[in-house]
């Protein structure tokens, strides 16, 4: 299992090293990060010992349960936080994340804002977009982007780009290539999308995350 991961990175690696070419692209412009949430140390101990520095989490406890002992043994490792964040955990968010990809609301820019402030922290902040408005996920409106920008650049937030999660059941390449307009026309360089069933369509188009789990680990269970 452990090996398994070790060689599933390769594995990946490779893969979006094809999907640059296939792009035109470098694929050192494409960071790769390994959504460690639900696994144990021991699970991800593997893919550190093969090289692997940038890790996501999707809760914060979480991530402050298992990566403070971690990064204490390996300092140059990058966490990043994708899953969907609470206004009162920005604080938390901000001391132990390096980026943080879920930013999609008013009161969370002013949250992480006072918070960057009273530590001296400044995680780089992507805004998530939710551009299909599925109910149940979080994310600005492509209606509301324009607006939050707009906050988040009054209130000094390091945004560096956009993300998204693409409806589950419909071809996500279109989805990837208007997040990739809408970065475009806001200037950011920033483009995390791309999860395990879809990076390579995610690379191509112009990724530089890709955020995968299962692809590493094996099923969540
Ligand atoms: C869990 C998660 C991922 C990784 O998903 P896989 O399908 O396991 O690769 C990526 N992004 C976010 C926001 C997640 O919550």
């Amino acid at each position: 299992m452990t090996e398994e991961a070790a060689s599933n990175l390769i594995d990946v690696g490779n893969r979006i090293a094809r999907s640059a070419t296939f792009g035109n692209r470098n694929s050192e412009d494409v960071t790769l990060i390994a959504v460690s949430k639900t696994r144990t140390i021991k699970e991800i101990q593997p893919l550190i010992t093969a090289g692997q520095r940038h890790f996501g989490e999707n809760r914060v406890q979480e991530a402050q349960e298992k990566w403070p002992a971690l990064i204490e043994f390996n300092k140059d490792i990058k966490l990043h936080l994708v899953g969907q964040l609470q206004s009162n955990k920005a604080e938390d968010a901000v001391e132990i994340a390096h980026f943080i990809h879920s930013v999609d609301r008013h009161s969370l820019v002013t949250a992480l804002a006072r918070a960057m402030d009273k530590s001296g922290k400044r995680p780089k902040c992507f805004v998530q977009v939710n551009l299909a408005e599925e109910a149940h996920k979080g994310g600005c409106t492509v209606a509301d982007l324009p607006g939050l920008l707009t906050e988040a650049r009054e209130a000094d937030l390091p945004v560096i780009g956009l993300m998204c999660v693409p409806p589950v059941d419909l071809e996500p390449a279109p989805w990837f290539a208007l997040l990739g307009k809408l970065a475009r026309d806001h200037d950011f360089p920033g483009l995390s999308m791309g999860m395990s069933g879809d990076f390579e369509s995610a690379v191509k188009i112009g990724a530089t995350h890709v955020r995968v789990g299962t692809a590493l680990f094996g099923a969540r269970t």
